[in-house]
């Protein structure tokens, strides 16, 4: 029994292991990265073992086997990637504290508005996690906070300089292996949407700043901003895109990619194409992030979620909701490994 993993799976669910998912375990269906073999040939050779606590929790093997079948049959033309980003392309912790999110980093060089900001934070946040309150009229309430947000961006002077700035002060970071797996994606012309109820604009300097390079196959669906010669921010462009209505229907409501970021050859697909991609790899790191495929007619969706917190309590709803789940703030090299076996051509 892999003792880590077992330290951390909270009672109820080990014994459902131990009654029918611990042979399981003999069989590699939980894979601990720090037992990570030298051989390149196994799901876990991407994972670096020096970096230790992270493990991946499979809870149907057999139905994601067959899902990656279907996957590889229709080939890297029929695939899609979605991708949330913060905390899933982004590292949840840095250097063991919590990391900035591409809301978060922003400074807007006023401190009155980035007060004003955490307040509307302060107040909208509990709201955003009330299991309580009914979703249309949370809906109603998410959209009440963005418009504030955005207001206060705007009347408080917003740059784009300050966005420079702010990123390059952050703390924010990649997982490792998210170059890599873009690289590989692009190689095949496979797009990668990221979905964000974040600032579009934020997170394309965060790739490129982060990154040191653009990609021609990513494309940022999230709130995209104008700004005027001066560089000031003057609105916002398209519908708003918050927390709850982050789904492939924020296709239509999104503006065009900015020019600046790696879309200079224009998205290697429109969005018409993009839903003729009918396999979908999901990432996201909240069960709400499934719903990022909603209004897109898949035939075949693998999902990949990433438990970054409240592992004990969270891992039931996770295993039961994403088909690969990563824990500990894992690198995304299992995600790489992943994709090229969907995208290969051979027997493996
Ligand atoms: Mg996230």
């Amino acid at each position: 029994m892999n003792h880590r993993l077992h330290n951390i799976i909270p009672v109820r669910w080990r014994s459902i292991c131990e009654q029918r998912f611990l042979p399981s375990l003999a069989n590699r269906r939980v894979w601990r990265c720090s037992d990570m073999s030298k051989n390149r040939t196994d799901m876990e050779q991407f994972v670096d073992a020096s970096k230790g606590s992270s493990e991946v929790v499979v809870a149907d093997p057999e139905l994601v086997e067959k899902k990656k079948a279907a996957i590889r049959l229709g080939g890297p033309a029929k695939l899609q990637v979605i991708a949330d980003f913060d905390g899933t392309l982004t590292k949840y912790r840095i250097d063991g504290r919590r990391g900035q999110s591409s809301h978060g980093l922003l400074q807007q060089g006023n401190p009155k508005y980035d007060d004003k900001r955490q307040e509307l934070f302060e107040y909208y946040h509990p709201l955003e996690i009330n299991p309580t309150i009914p979703i249309d009229e949370k809906a109603k309430l998410m959209v009440e906070w963005w418009e504030k947000t955005h207001a206060l961006l705007i009347e408080g002077g917003l740059t784009y300089d300050a966005i420079k700035t702010s990123v390059s002060n952050s703390t924010i970071a990649f997982r490792e292996g998210v170059v890599e797996l873009f690289e590989f994606l692009e190689e095949r012309d496979v797009p990668v949407l990221i979905f964000s109820a974040g600032l579009a604009d934020v997170i394309e300097e965060v790739l490129r700043q982060k990154l040191h390079r653009s990609f021609k196959n990513v494309k940022i669906v999230s709130n995209r901003m104008v700004f005027d010669q001066h560089g000031h921010l003057v609105s916002f462009k398209g519908k708003t895109i918050h927390v709850l209505n982050k789904n492939e229907h924020a296709l239509d409501m999104a503006a065009p990619v900015h020019d600046l970021m790696g879309d200079s050859n224009g998205p290697i697909d429109d969005n018409a194409s993009v839903r003729k991609r009918t396999n979908v790899l999901l990432l996201g790191d909240h069960i709400g992030d499934l719903g990022m495929s909603d209004g897109l007619n898949y035939e075949t969706r693998i999902s990949v979620g990433f438990l970054n917190d409240n592992i004990k309590s969270s891992l039931d709803s996770y295993r039961e909701a994403f088909d690969v789940v990563y824990l500990n703030d894992a690198p995304m090299w299992g995600v790489v490994k992943l994709v090229s076996q969907l995208c290969s051509t051979g027997s493996d």
